[in-house]
């Protein structure tokens, strides 16, 4: 099977490919294909989601990390990097100000500091979920071992994002110092998903080396973990990194992912992430007009967002809470769907008891 139409046939009709036809589709894409696999792609997403996109309030806690992967500008050899910890009070006035604002979901999100210890962890998502118990917590945090895991889940932690980063063992060591494994990480995400969490896992599209070889090995990876939850977002150079002087990766091939991963996957919870709003001012809006189906705004203090620094020119780091919720909403109405105040979960995950 070696032309385009007969290679998105199959996909839209099985959400099956093969890795050979993986690589064709992506070498030969063109407009037109994108644009006939974008209606697809939203088409599937309203078909089992309507035209609502869910909102994550995202808690950028800590940049403290322990890390030095090569591409993130808050990895622990940067030296130029204005660290910064929130106290278990502030990251609980967040979640509360995030509750009064429609958010029904918390994400913590941080580098892997040693000071939030296992029991500090345990404690704050039992406040976040005792003063909110209609509301999701959403961890992202990195890599633990099983028991780690087990004790979030247990304090009441309903989901997990861990992306993968790249499926390929000599790819990531290439993103990567000889103290992080690829191997690992996938353990991470199968241990995850055995104890119970939506797990979602993901990639940057355009990270150095990246070949389409990569990109292929990845989407096979997703479909054989089949996370409830998928984040990919364009890689973007960051200045005081081993990358600094790479180039990003474009809103073509984001979108042109984006699309054939609803149809891989066709129930995902997908964001249309931060790093594809950076790249472009509309590359959330059309993130969801190719087949994602949430955004996760800032509800990170204003005065730490820009320390939060993952990549150069992040967008949203001077606005309050409340004004990208507006922003937000305005943004996702115009291109005809709708925010909803809604723990978002996915479909497969609505009734499962914990
Ligand atoms: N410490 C947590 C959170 C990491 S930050 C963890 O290990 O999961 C969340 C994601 O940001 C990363 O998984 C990575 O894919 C992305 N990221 C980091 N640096 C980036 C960059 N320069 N460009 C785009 N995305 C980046």
């Amino acid at each position: 099977m070696t032309d385009i139409r007969s290679i998105t046939d199959k996909l839209c009709s099985s959400g099956e490919l093969t890795r050979d036809e993986i690589i064709f589709l992506l070498a030969n894409r063109d407009l037109e294909t994108q644009s006939y696999l974008a209606n697809k792609a939203s088409e599937t997403a309203r078909k089992y989601y309507g035209n609502t996109v869910f909102v994550r309030g995202l808690i950028e806690f800590t940049n403290y990390c322990k890390n030095d992967c090569y591409y993130c500008g808050i990895r622990c050899g940067n030296k130029n990097a204005n660290r910064y910890r929130l106290t278990e009070e502030e990251i609980l006035a967040c979640a509360s100000h995030g509750y009064d604002l429609g958010f029904r979901t918390i994400v913590l999100q941080g580098g892997e500091d040693a000071f939030f210890t296992d029991e500090k962890i345990v404690n704050i998502i039992r406040a976040i979920k005792h003063g909110h118990p209609d509301c999701a917590v959403t961890l992202s945090i990195g890599e633990k071992s099983y028991e780690s895991y087990k004790a979030f889940y247990d304090a009441g932690a309903d989901r997990y994002l861990l992306r993968h980063e790249t499926a390929d063992p000599e790819h990531y060591a290439k993103l990567h110092p000889s103290t992080l494994s690829s191997e690992n990480r996938k353990q991470c995400l199968y241990n995850l998903k055995e104890i119970g969490f939506q797990t979602g896992a993901g990639f940057m599209v355009g990270s150095p080396y990246q070949t389409l070889e990569n990109i292929a090995d990845d989407l096979l990876f997703l479909k054989k973990l089949d996370p409830a939850m998928i984040g990919i977002g364009p890689f973007i150079p960051h200045k005081d990194t081993v990358f600094a002087g790479e180039k990003a990766g474009t809103l073509e091939l984001t979108l042109f992912l984006l699309s054939v991963i609803r149809l891989m996957l066709p129930t995902v919870l997908l964001p249309a992430t931060t790093a594809l709003g950076t790249i472009d001012p509309r590359g959330r809006e059309q993130g969801i007009l190719a087949g994602a189906n949430v955004v996760m705004p800032n509800l990170s203090p204003v005065g730490v967002r820009k320390k939060y620094d993952l990549y150069d020119n992040k967008i949203c780091t001077g606005e309050e809470a409340a004004e990208c919720m507006n922003c937000l909403k305005n943004r996702i109405g115009n291109i005809g769907y709708e925010i909803v105040t809604d723990r978002g979960d996915n479909i497969n995950f609505k009734n499962r008891k914990r």
